[in-house]
């Protein structure tokens, strides 16, 4: 058997032409275009491609963006005036500070002072805490672009079992609580998980979000199950790979996503989708 690729391209421009033809709308209607502040501390490579990408993303549907490079000695004190200020900005719907920030700064800090409402990212505890009483408003974007994926795919994890292998605050841990307001029976794996191999073997869902290479192996995948790779690794070739061995899971499983073209895209597509979401609220 061969695994059905699952195209996570597609599937997200899809979500931006959608976005795309609200925006449209909105114009036509007189209504204010959503605009999305994109805030990058440092000089991180990683983090420049992923700003890039959300900026350009923002100008293919409309937004209007407002992007703030500093550098890396930025204090937190600075950084948190500038949240203050974004808060305040009423042209501004969706704020986004790029993760990791440099060591002065504490990240949670920062995630907290974002208003609930402009929190684009859904890392705020208010949205995680709306996610988690089975309430959500800003649903963290990674996890909601994967549920849009299954989605566009037929695939419904209602009564399944769904095994997540990664417990970070914005993938693994959100993505258990959306799969459970799925209605699934979910496991999640993280570093002290003790047979991970038989972990993954029974799932009919897996997901990675780890962050090793090939960290999963093709063999402990049920045969016919939904494979879904959230890692991005970067090896010394320079190219990418997934937290799943690709070659040897697409021989096993039903349907996978591959690294690049995978989840990525998806978490583009939720951002904008969210970002859209706070302007309509806000209006
Ligand atoms: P993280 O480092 O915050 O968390 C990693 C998790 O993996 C932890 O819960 C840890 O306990 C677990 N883990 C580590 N080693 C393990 C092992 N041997 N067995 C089982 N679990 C183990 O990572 P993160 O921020 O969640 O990111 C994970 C990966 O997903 C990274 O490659 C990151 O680049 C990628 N990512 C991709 C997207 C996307 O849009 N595609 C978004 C976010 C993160």
């Amino acid at each position: 058997m061969s695994a059905q690729i699952i195209d996570g391209k597609a599937v997200s421009q899809q979500c931006l032409n959608a976005v795309a033809d609200a925006v449209a709308a909105r114009r036509a209607a007189s209504l204010r275009v959503p605009g999305l502040a994109v805030v990058l501390v440092g000089d991180d490579p990683a983090s420049a491609v992923y700003v890039r990408n959300k900026n350009h993303a923002c100008r293919q549907v409309g937004f209007e963006s407002f992007s703030y490079e500093l550098p890396a000695d930025t204090s937190e004190a600075q950084l948190l005036d500038l949240i203050d200020e974004l808060n305040d900005n009423p042209a501004v719907d969706g704020i986004l500070v790029q993760l990791p920030l440099p060591a002065q700064i504490n990240s949670q800090n920062i995630l907290e002072r974002i208003r609930p409402d402009k929190d684009v990212d859904g890392f705020h505890p208010y949205n995680v805490g709306r996610l988690a009483v089975r309430k959500p408003l800003l649903r963290p974007c990674t996890p909601k672009g994967i549920m849009t994926l299954l989605t566009a795919y037929g695939i419904d994890p209602k009564g399944q079992k769904v095994v997540i292998v990664g417990a970070s605050n914005i993938v693994g841990r959100p993505l258990a609580l959306e799969m459970m307001l799925a209605g699934a029976t979910v496991t999640v794996c993280h570093r002290f998980t003790r047979n991970l191999a038989a972990e993954v073997a029974a799932a009919d869902i897996v997901v990675a979000a780890v962050g090793k290479p090939k960290l999963i192996c093709g063999d402990w995948i049920r045969e016919g199950a939904v494979v879904v790779d959230v890692g991005i690794n970067r090896l010394a070739d320079g190219s990418l790979c997934g937290d799943v061995d690709f070659d040897a899971a697409k021989q096993r499983a039903a349907m996978i996503t591959p690294v690049p073209g995978g989840v990525g895209p998806m978490t583009i597509a939720g951002l904008l989708e969210n970002t859209l979401q706070a302007a309509q609220n806000r209006d």
